[in-house]
């Protein structure tokens, strides 16, 4: 396994490997998890070549959100990235991704708008941005991202139609801890208390996907009943909880299986988002059975 640091270095590895054979790239901001990992794993086994970008992305990040404490540990990603049967790391500087000559943003009407992009301003122009750039520097054939940011695979999905990328995204399903959570590098800043709090996101998608395969499809009956769980399970009122169509993020009147839950909200000073298609299963978990 290659660790590149400089981007000429991990530009031509990158087009030597695609020149070879089938490149998959996956990017993640690092802080590494068994999510991430699950990502690389596929990539794995559909490439030839993985590679892995780790960049935590100033572009993603509001004014008052968690770019400087987000957890930064290259080493230990490093050893997990090798397990993993990763053959090349991308540690991108921001120096060299951003000079002060990088004036140029991608941003994307409607959906990039709505739900996470209206909660976080600006956010999925940052993502889709950087995500244009690494597929510049490392042109893979496919590119691997996880349900658990379920907008974020759309809107990204969307720029590649609509700039006809030579691209494929594999999106692959969301990585849970036992008792259900979510996996995602922001755990760590929870204490217990809060983790805990944090189940009740996993609880209301749950409520939601049981009243579903029990016969609820009114969404906005199922909307009121994830929002009714996550306040109780909170104390508190979620960023959101909605049921969005899963190619445009429409909110349809009607429930389908295949329709999207999606629910973000605060706990204590983390933010934490999460979702799942109605009608396939959720749980049980540890706790539960
Ligand atoms: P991040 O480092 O948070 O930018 O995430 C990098 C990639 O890993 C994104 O495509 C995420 O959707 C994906 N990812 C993060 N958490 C999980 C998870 N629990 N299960 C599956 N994929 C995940």
């Amino acid at each position: 396994m290659d660790v590149l640091r400089e981007l000429e270095q991990a530009r031509r590895a990158c087009h030597d490997a695609g020149r070879r054979g089938r490149l998959g790239l996956v990017p993640t901001m690092g802080a590494l998890h068994e999510g991430h990992l699950s990502l690389v794993r596929r990539a794995r086994a559909d490439c030839d070549t993985v590679a892995v970008t780790i960049f935590v992305n100033p572009l993603q990040f509001g004014a008052h959100e968690d770019l400087d404490r987000y957890p930064r540990q290259e080493a230990q990603d490093a050893e997990l990235l090798r397990a993993a049967g990763a053959d090349l790391v991308l540690l991108l500087q921001r120096e060299q991704m951003y000079p002060k000559s990088f004036i140029t943003r991608i941003t994307q009407d409607a959906l990039g708008e709505t739900l996470e992009g209206a909660a976080r301003e600006g956010h999925f122009d940052g993502v889709l941005t950087v995500v244009a750039k690494l597929f510049g520097i490392a042109g893979p054939c496919r590119a691997f991202f996880g349900h658990k940011d379920f907008q974020q695979s759309v809107v990204v999905r969307r720029m590649v139609a609509d700039l006809e990328l030579p691209a494929e995204v594999v999106v692959c399903p969301t990585v849970r801890d036992t008792d259900g959570l979510a996996l995602s590098s922001r755990n760590a800043y929870l204490s217990p208390e809060e983790r805990a709090q944090g189940l009740s996101l996993v609880a209301a998608l749950g409520a939601a996907n049981r009243a579903f395969l029990d016969g609820e499809h009114d969404s906005r009956a199922l909307e009121a009943l994830m929002l009714e769980t996550l306040r109780a399970g909170l104390g508190h009122a979620p960023d959101y909880a909605a049921l969005v169509d899963p190619d445009d993020f429409s909110r349809p009147a009607q429930a389908r299986a295949g329709c999207v839950a999606v629910v973000a909200a605060p706990v204590g000073s983390t933010r934490l988002l999460d979702n799942h298609a109605l009608g396939s299963p959720l749980g049980p978990f540890a706790h539960e059975s």
